[in-house]
């Protein structure tokens, strides 16, 4: 958990529509959606940033990518979908609780490493 607004989502402080849930993350629908399918897959516990991520932390690492994989599965995108991460607010972030965002249902152009 943490004090960020993901935490209090986490911790259900802040009621949110969860897409998915296991032990130790959530998916929830962003708020301000850049494309048609846009959701943050989101650890129970409070990372600030992958930075600040530890070597503890790497089965919950491997966790969130595998989530995300089956949570794209389920929302019908896993043929064609994007992983994002941003680090640090020189990167675009905003909410200093690590989470992952998958992007889909756009078109993205190829040779591009993002946009
Ligand atoms: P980042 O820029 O990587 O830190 O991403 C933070 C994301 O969280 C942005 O895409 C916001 O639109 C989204 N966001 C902020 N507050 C909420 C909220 N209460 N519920 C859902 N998404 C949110």
């Amino acid at each position: 958990m943490s004090d960020t607004i993901f935490g209090k989502i986490v911790s259900g402080e802040i009621p949110s529509e969860f897409l998915y849930e296991d032990e130790h993350c959530v998916a929830i629908n962003d708020i301000s959606p850049q494309a048609p399918v846009h959701v943050l897959v989101i650890p129970k516990k409070g990372i600030p940033r992958l930075v600040d991520a530890q070597i503890e932390d790497q089965d919950l690492l491997g966790h969130l990518l595998l989530a995300a994989g089956n949570i794209a599965e389920q929302l019908g995108v896993a043929e064609a979908f994007r992983l994002i991460i941003n680090n640090g607010s020189g990167a675009g972030q905003t909410v200093f609780h690590l989470h992952l965002h998958i992007i889909a249902g756009r078109e993205f152009a190829e040779g591009h490493m993002a946009g």
